[in-house]
């Protein structure tokens, strides 16, 4: 009887216990953690702190807000309000393999709004995951931003741990801004620079993804031997901004997401996968993750034989917007014999319309004063006899507000609208005698729009060309569109996700008509491959460095300069075309395109370039008289016409001959093999394809080199170079020259 009164009296204090207990975790867990073998994730008041064994970097937030939520008054579209952490506190609950932050009725000002918001941290294999959702019930106001997870307080330094952006085809910075050095210009054509934040104190980097100012949804503090990746492992490929910040008072980096939404009263959006990584390895680690994970998300477009064997194009303005004809159409035949005499096998029409470039967007109708239809399918036929494809222009998104009825008709109304109330719009002025062209932004998700672009790569087709540019959409960001007549919700976030169905149900649909049709688009994203073949180039990295800004990266003087190798590596399929607007290369442009396995341009846009083509005659700046936007003629005269051209034919016939490596296998970077010079002038780079690999060895100086690569588990088969047939493989490497080592891969 006594034993009985005593378990029962226990069993009462567990009881009691166990709900004190209960009650007390309830109110006291103010912070929760999640572990895994890269290290520890940590949420608290402070912030987010993540601890590593220093060999990627941790973080250490000193109460920073971990997410920010912004949402705008319906009525008007005026009024914003933005949501802190730090004004809201979670209940924290543990999860499977973490814990969730939950936040009902989110407070601004003390007083509370019907909005919900769910973070939850769990892993993902080594690396750490943040997924959640947003609720929102508050009547006519809608969710426009969320920023976060925000991770403050890295402690990286930028000369041991350098950022690596997805700015065009990658972006290096490793040097932190300071009030000395600001770094708030680069020279390099459409790179990033710092921006001081007066508010905070700090400096910031900003870029929009998708544009050519961030192409893929990672980044990187990357070590040697370790970093920390931060990556949005977002399926729909939603408009995100990066936004990478330095505090020079504690010396201290942090990175977030700011995403755009548009979540309506009663509606829920997810917050998209945030992968946060401490790595051990090379920032090829961070590369492969979002590689694979990519790999689930889209499929990447099988490009047709013929395109993958292209060395390039003739970017060829026809017709110019002040009414000037370059080239009739009889003329393209002369075109392609040029084209080819350099090597390239592409010829792109811009501006083959009676409009001409820039003009009566989107009306594209052979100019019968140029040789009208018949003329045009004829010489379409000639070239490709002769080895010579063609890729007709369209804009994938202007639309001309003067000269057409279609403005009118149609064009305003499919226009994006802006908050104000204002169309979106582009103004294009080329020639002092001839007026600036104003363009309205199409919104990309109205049928008409898609109606019109289709039925141009359908006639593209029918007049005998091999593909479609619809030019710029790769090029902008994301924008918000209140247009209340588009069939979607307003707000709505556009030049996403309806830009990716637009340019995916016209390569489709063009598959099934000429399964050798491709679709091309200008600018750079990596969710476009899915129906882009080849890429015209226009971000970062696709402009040719000067070999100053080139110089500056190989000897270590440039606090930020191009990195190719981040996109080129984590997407070797990648065909993209350089960037030159000029009729002639040089050494370092086709070297350079060589060594990353781009594909080469040129472009007649000018009554100036088609003398220069056809006479080798060399432009003065009075040849531009009448340009507004006066080309960079330096470039075109410091070359010789004639030496040039051979060399540009030579360098294409050589990545021909090594097309296997060099357009066709996987660009490895620096990975599998060593090289020793006494000179940083000298740069080389892998491509693997099957047994082989082809080590490009390039001389960027003005002085012979001496090198030596080593290749372990290979055996050299030949050395070659660009006119020379093969060549000595230890024997120096002239200046401004490049090399190929083709090595096999022992048998076991
Ligand atoms: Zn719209």
């Amino acid at each position: 009887m006594r034993q009985v009164f005593s378990t029962f009296y226990l069993l009462v204090i567990l009881i009691l216990i166990c709900q004190y207990s209960e009650v007390a975790a309830k109110e006291s867990i103010s912070s929760a953690s999640v572990t895994n073998a890269s290290g520890k994730l940590i949420f608290s008041n402070d912030g987010i702190k993540i601890e590593t064994d220093g060999v990627a970097p941790g973080s250490d937030s000193k109460s920073e807000a971990v997410w920010s939520i912004k949402i705008q008054n319906l009525s008007d579209n005026s009024s914003e309000i933005i949501f802190s952490e730090r004004d809201n506190k979670p209940v924290i609950s543990s999860s499977d393999n973490g814990f969730v932050l939950s936040y009902n009725d989110l407070i601004y000002n003390g007083k509370r709004w019907d909005i919900d918001l769910n973070l939850i941290f769990s892993n993902n294999g080594d690396a750490f995951s943040v997924k959640g959702d947003i609720k929102n019930n508050v009547q006519d106001w809608v969710v426009v931003g969320f920023t976060g997870p925000v991770i403050s307080g890295i402690k990286a330094e930028l000369a041991g741990y350098p950022l690596i952006m997805p700015c065009g085809l990658g972006q290096k910075f490793t040097k932190a801004p300071s009030s000395k050095d600001s770094i708030n210009k680069v020279s390099f054509k459409g790179g990033l620079a710092w921006k001081y934040d007066q508010a905070t104190s700090s400096f910031f980097v900003k870029s929009d993804y998708p544009s050519r100012f961030a192409t893929m949804q990672w980044c990187s503090f990357a070590g040697d031997k370790g970093g920390l990746y931060y990556g949005s492992h977002d399926k729909r490929h939603g408009s995100k901004h990066f936004i990478v910040s330095y505090k020079p008072s504690n010396n201290t980096l942090g990175v977030a997401f700011e995403h755009d939404l548009a979540c309506a009263p009663g509606a829920q959006w997810q917050i998209p996968e945030q992968i946060i990584y401490p790595y051990k390895g090379s920032w090829h680690k961070g590369a492969n993750l979002y590689r694979d994970w990519f790999k689930t998300s889209i499929d990447i477009q099988q490009v047709p034989e013929w395109l993958k064997n292209s060395s390039g194009w003739m970017l060829t303005i026809m017709k110019q917007q002040n009414n000037e004809v370059m080239w009739n159409y009889a003329d393209l035949s002369e075109l392609a014999d040029i084209s080819l005499e350099r090597g390239l096998d592409i010829i792109g029409l811009f501006g083959w319309t009676i409009g001409g470039h820039d003009k009566f967007y989107p009306y594209y109708e052979p100019d019968p004063a140029m040789g009208g239809k018949e003329g045009l399918e004829k010489v379409l036929k000639e070239i490709k006899k002769k080895g010579v494809r063609s890729i007709i222009y369209a804009n994938g998104q202007l639309i001309d507000q003067n000269g057409t009825d279609y403005w009118e008709k149609e064009g305003k109304r499919i226009s994006v609208l802006k908050r104000d109330g204002m169309v979106d719009y582009q103004k294009w002025h080329k020639y002092y005698d001839a007026p600036a062209r104003f363009h309205g932004m199409a919104c990309l998700g109205c049928d008409e729009w898609y109606d019109i672009m289709l039925r141009l790569a359908i006639q593209a087709n029918e007049l005998g060309a091999d593909g479609i540019l619809y030019d710029q959409l790769a090029v902008t960001a994301p924008k918000f569109c209140y247009s209340p007549d588009h069939g979607h919700a307003v707000p709505a976030v556009v030049y996403a996700e309806d830009r990716y169905l637009f340019l995916r149900k016209i390569s489709e649909y063009m598959k099934t008509i000429n399964k050798d049709f491709v679709v091309m688009t200008e600018g750079l994203n990596d969710v476009e491959m899915e129906s882009i073949s080849m890429f015209h180039g226009y971000e970062n990295g696709a402009y040719v460095p000067l070999i100053e800004e080139f110089s500056a990266r190989l000897n270590g003087s440039a606090p930020t300069f191009i990195f190719p190798e981040m996109f080129k590596y984590t997407f070797p399929e990648l065909i993209t075309t350089t960037r030159n607007p000029a009729p002639v290369n040089n050494r370092l442009i086709l070297n350079y395109a060589t060594m990353y396995g781009l594909r080469s341009e040129l472009e007649t846009r000018y009554a100036a370039d088609v003398r220069y083509l056809k006479e080798n005659r060399i432009p003065v700046p009075e040849d531009y008289s009448n340009v507004i936007s006066k080309p960079n003629i330096d470039l075109v005269t410091s070359e010789d016409p004639v030496g040039m051209k051979g060399y540009t034919k030579e360098v294409i016939d050589f990545q021909r001959e090594n097309s296997g490596l060099l357009w066709r296998g996987n660009f490895n970077d620096d990975n599998g093999f060593s090289i020793k010079c006494n000179n940083n002038t000298v740069i080389a780079k892998s491509f693997v394809s099957g047994s082989r690999m082809g080590v490009v060895v390039w001389n960027t100086g003005k002085d012979k080199e001496t090198f030596e690569v080593n290749v372990p588990g290979y055996t050299l088969e030949y050395a070659t170079e660009p006119g020379k047939g093969t060549v000595n493989a230890s024997e120096k490497i002239s200046a401004e020259s490049i090399r190929l080592l083709v090595w096999k891969k022992n048998n076991r």
